[in-house]
C-alpha cells in the first residue's frame, strides 16, 4: 500500500468515525467508494468533493422555475391590459369573450403558483 493510498485510508476512516457515511456509488475519477459528509459526497483518496451532473430532468425543472416569475409577470400584466379593456367595454359578446379570457389567465397564473413550490 502506497504512501498516499494510506493517508486516504486514514482519511476515510477519520470522516467515518465523525458521522460520514459509505455510499453504494464510486468515485467517477479513482473508483473508491465515496463518502457522505454531511451534504457533501466526498471522496476520500482523491481528497475532493464529488459534485454530481445534473440530470436532463433536473436542469428542464430548474429552467422551468426560473422563467415561473418571468410568466406570472406576463400573466399579471396581460391582466391588467385585460381590466381596462374590460372597463371600457360595453357590448355584452365582447365581454364574455373578455371574460373567458380573463379567466384562462387566471387558471394560468394559477396554476404557475402550483409548479412554484
Ligand atoms: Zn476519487
Amino acid at each position: 500500500m502506497s504512501d498516499k493510498d494510506d493517508a486516504s485510508v486514514k482519511r476515510m476512516a477519520q470522516l467515518l468515525r465523525q458521522g460520514a457515511t459509505m455510499l453504494a456509488d464510486a468515485c467517477p475519477q479513482c473508483g473508491s467508494p465515496l463518502l457522505k459528509v454531511k451534504d457533501d459526497i466526498y471522496c476520500a483518496k482523491c481528497d475532493r468533493r464529488i459534485v454530481y451532473a445534473q440530470s436532463d430532468e433536473e436542469v428542464e425543472a430548474q429552467a422551468v422555475k426560473t422563467l415561473i416569475p418571468e410568466l406570472r409577470e406576463t400573466l399579471i400584466n396581460k391582466l391588467k391590459a385585460l381590466n381596462e379593456v374590460v372597463d371600457r367595454e360595453t357590448d355584452t359578446e365582447a365581454l364574455t369573450k373578455l371574460a373567458n379570457l380573463m379567466v384562462l389567465l387566471l387558471q394560468a397564473l394559477h396554476k404557475l403558483e402550483g409548479i412554484d413550490k
